[in-house]
């Protein structure tokens, strides 16, 4: 669709990057969109990590509430080394290229998982692999944070920010190297399901300045249009850093709480900082931002 008019698209209350339970977030989709709702967000995208199981619920809920939503979804890429995420946003959950594209890290995912619960068994955590998955809602997503939440449940670690630091980071014990997708893989399937690619809180890759620079060139020539400026994981000198990468490279900006959970987020759902006001909002492209708009507008007219 054509871009909305700028105006008033500022003042909705967006948040364009969450997780459920079908990834490694704490709640069911249902349950997500009424905390967003409860929170009074205008606009919300489900974005779970290399999954798109949980849209057709939270789309279910939004659409009873009248919440505007957005189908989403993270992808991992691995990018000069590190893993780096892009989301898509306002994609088609039924497109069958992004779909095989998603099953395919599904499937190494699984492979990687059992890795790291036998590199954790060699330094004498055994029964790591089967206590993540205990914490994993949906078995062919389970995530370093599965593992985390399993040694803080056990008693290895008080608290899942320790568990990364001390095990599950590169160069320590249970860090597994995973090959994620490629960057132009993942911005293609993403705009093959009709999507808008983003790069995801670009101020948490340990990148050189010269690799973030690649990042973002090559993000661009395969048709990646947005950043997230203001994110959850982002510090305010961060957020002023990425906000010149938007201007500068002329990127489309998103807001995005990266929300997980009340006890595991620093930032809940909608209680981003609000985006510089000279950028492109990013859901000026998103098909559900005209009812996001008519629903402030009503509520305005109350
Ligand atoms: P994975 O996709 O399996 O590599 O797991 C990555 C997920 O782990 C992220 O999406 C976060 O939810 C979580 N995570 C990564 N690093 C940290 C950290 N330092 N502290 C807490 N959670 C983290
Ligand atoms: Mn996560
Ligand atoms: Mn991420
Ligand atoms: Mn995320």
């Amino acid at each position: 669709m054509s871009a909305l008019p700028a105006s008033g698209l500022h003042a909705l209350n967006v948040d364009l990057h969450c997780h459920s339970t079908v990834s490694d977030g704490w709640l069911e989709p249902q349950a997500l969109v009424l905390r967003a709702l409860a929170n009074g967000v205008d606009l919300l995208a489900l974005t779970d990590h290399d999954e798109l199981g949980g849209i057709a619920e939270a789309q279910r809920a939004a659409l009873a509430h009248g919440l505007a939503f957005v189908a989403g979804v993270e992808i991992s890429v691995l990018f000069a080394g590190e893993t780096v995420h892009i989301v898509g946003l306002g994609v088609d959950p039924r497109c069958p290229t992004l779909g095989g594209g998603l099953a395919e890290l599904r499937a190494g995912r699984d492979a990687r998982a059992r890795r790291i619960g036998d590199e954790l068994a060699r330094i004498g955590i055994g029964g790591a692999f089967e206590g993540a998955l205990r914490f994993a809602r949906n078995p062919t997503l389970v995530s370093r944070a599965h593992f985390a939440r399993h040694l803080v449940a056990s008693g290895v670690m008080p608290d899942v920010k320790t568990v990364f630091d001390h095990y599950l980071v590169r160069g320590k014990p249970g860090f597994v190297e995973h090959r994620w997708a490629a960057l132009e893989d993942a911005v293609a399937w993403i705009r093959a399901a009709g999507g808008i690619a983003v790069v995801a809180h670009p101020a948490r890759y340990r990148l050189s300045t010269a690799d973030m620079g690649q990042l973002f060139d090559r993000f661009v020539a395969a048709g990646g249009e947005a950043v997230e400026v203001v994110s959850g994981a982002h510090s305010e000198d961060e957020m002023r850093r990425f906000a010149t990468v938007a201007r500068q490279r002329g990127l489309l900006a998103s807001r995005a709480s990266d929300f997980h959970g009340e006890h595991e987020s620093a930032v809940d759902l909608g209680r981003c900082n609000p985006l510089p006001p000279d950028l492109a909002p990013v859901w000026s492209r998103l098909a559900a931002t005209a009812a996001a708009q008519a629903a402030a507008a009503a509520r305005a007219a109350l």
